[in-house]
């Protein structure tokens, strides 16, 4: 597993306000369990998929590079050799289904993983940096909860519960690729660039996720890459690999969407 940097160079304190900010226009992203538990309660969920090129393996010293092997699967794009990240996320609107009009959680006691972990960073490898958290800035004035210390958050539990994300994660990267491969879901982004977010039939979805833990024979996917930048579709296609032109690519099953800045 990938080793881990200090959770923040400064000491912080953390005073949650109740402002709900962390529950709007997000997606929010799910375990494979917490996605079963979410169709359920009759709210959608989609599948994200990532893919990177990946000719050689990484250096021993190369942690980001680490950090997506331990958490994708490797395939094939045509001829190319790539690793596929797929993750689950529900999709919010302008806020999440269960925030109230008082900004109560009506499911607090069964929430998702990440809604208990905000604002910490789940990502060991980065820092926790207020400036990009939903919390006002008074959340973070010294006189709150101690919540970083010497570099540590300072609660056990908190310190289990990213464990856990960050293991699960790793964990279900196997079934999430079992999970594609049963919806035929084999279409991805290029990582770094954009997310394909797929919104398959609600009621196969959590049928597929229902299986996709169980060990199963699955067919290698044959996965094509969707872009929006020309000199990647480029790239892409003269390595052996099919790309789509993301603006060609929208429907209700398939969205792109391109990080930020790009
Ligand atoms: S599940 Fe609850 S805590 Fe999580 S985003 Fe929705 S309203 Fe907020
Ligand atoms: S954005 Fe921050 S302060 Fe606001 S509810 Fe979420 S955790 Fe609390």
């Amino acid at each position: 597993m990938t080793r881990c940097t200090p959770a923040s160079r400064d000491d912080l304190d953390f005073h949650c306000t109740q402002c709900g900010k962390c529950c709007e226009e997000l997606w929010l992203p799910l375990s494979i369990a917490e996605a079963i538990t979410w169709i359920r309660d009759s709210n959608p969920v989609a599948v994200f998929c990532q893919a990177i090129p990946w000719p050689d393996e990484p250096a021993p010293d190369n942690l980001p590079a680490l950090y997506k092997r331990e958490r994708s699967c490797a395939a094939m794009a045509g001829t190319l050799p790539v690793r596929v990240l797929v993750s689950l996320a529900a999709p919010q609107g302008n806020h999440c289904p269960n925030l109230q009009a008082d900004k109560r959680c009506a499911i607090y006691p069964r929430r998702p993983s990440v809604c208990r972990a905000y604002p910490a960073e789940p990502n060991p490898l980065l820092q926790l940096l207020p400036q990009q958290r939903r919390c006002p800035p008074e959340c973070w004035q010294a006189g709150g909860e101690p919540l970083i210390r010497e570099g540590e958050y300072v609660d056990a539990g908190l310190r289990q519960l990213l464990s856990d994300v960050g293991g699960r994660a790793i964990i279900e990267a196997a079934p999430l690729q079992r999970l594609c491969a049963a919806l035929e879901i084999h279409v991805a982004a290029l990582a770094n660039e954009g997310f394909a977010v797929h919104l398959p039939d609600q009621n196969a979805l959590c049928t597929a996720l229902e299986q996709c833990t169980s060990p199963q024979d699955s067919h290698p996917q044959d996965w094509t890459f969707i872009a929006h930048m020309p000199a990647s579709i480029e790239a892409i296609r003269a390595c052996g690999a099919q790309c789509i032109q993301a603006d060609s690519a929208g429907d209700h099953t398939l969205q792109y969407i391109r990080l930020a800045g790009l």
